[in-house]
């Protein structure tokens, strides 16, 4: 299975995986970008997955659909353009062989749902998490409360440190320069940081990102950490007794502020 980022839209990537003859998709939402992949390797589209119901992870669902008749999974508690099958945490999407679990992970819509497929003859656990967890940053809070989105992420973050992590949107180095205004002293961090300019600035995604990666720089995975509890308590001068999700809030309003 070859894993591919298709990009679209000014900063979005619909994922791909294929085996040299079917494909499965992720979030397309738009159809041409998925249209010029299948044409371009002759492959037949398998399935679509949909993890939220954002016009830019649906837009292309309808068409994708009606061209192939692929099958379409989504999240249970959102509305999606077609006709579906309706997943929610625990489920599991059956495609080409292959078991993506559905974990639940309300917060940047309340329905969101994530979908990770376990290790398998030497290939890496791949996460397709929509717009929950970004490499060095995380969602928005469109639908959820912050303690919905900090449970997401914990979640997630308890997967396998070796998961690759598909994230929806290029964010990156926007991320990762709030992350650094939060954590200046984080040495993996700054090592990262100069690891995705370089990729930039030759083009190519900063994604999949790793796990174990996003646990050691993603400050929204490290709320909990001291130098990001000091950082934030500091900056929304919060008391010293303020609760997780609080912190976490507080951390998210930051991000949204941060220029
Ligand atoms: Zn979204």
């Amino acid at each position: 299975m070859t894993l591919v980022p298709l990009p679209a839209f000014a900063d979005n990537y619909i994922w791909m995986l294929q085996d040299g003859s079917n494909a499965i998709v992720v979030d397309p939402g738009d159809a041409q970008p998925v249209f010029d992949a299948l044409a371009r390797d002759k492959l037949q589209l398998a399935a679509i997955l949909v993890t939220h119901h954002h016009p830019d992870h649906t837009g292309g669902v309808a068409a994708l659909h009606a061209a192939t008749g692929a099958p379409v999974f989504g999240p249970a508690r959102e509305r999606i353009p077609q006709p579906f099958e309706p997943l929610s945490h625990g489920d599991t999407a059956k495609v080409l062989g292959l078991r993506f679990s559905v974990i639940d992970v309300p917060g940047h819509t309340a329905g969101h749902i994530a979908y990770f497929l376990p290790a398998s003859a030497g290939r890496a656990p791949l996460l397709f998490c929509g717009d929950t967890l970004f490499s060095g940053g995380c969602g928005r809070l469109f639908e959820g409360t912050p303690a919905q989105m900090l449970a997401s992420l914990d979640a997630l973050a308890a997967l396998p440190g070796d998961t690759r992590v598909c994230c929806a949107h290029e964010y990156t180095l926007a991320n990762l320069r709030f992350a650094r205004a939060v954590e200046p002293g984080n040495a993996d961090l700054t090592q990262y940081s100069a690891h995705c300019e370089s990729l930039r600035a030759q083009g190519r995604p900063t994604l999949p990102s790793q796990l174990a990666t996003e646990r050691r720089i993603n400050p929204f995975l490290r709320s909990r950490e001291a130098t990001v509890l000091r950082a934030v308590r500091e900056h929304a001068e919060l008391s010293a007794d303020a609760a997780e999700a609080e912190v976490f809030a507080a951390l998210r309003q930051w991000k949204n502020d941060f220029r």
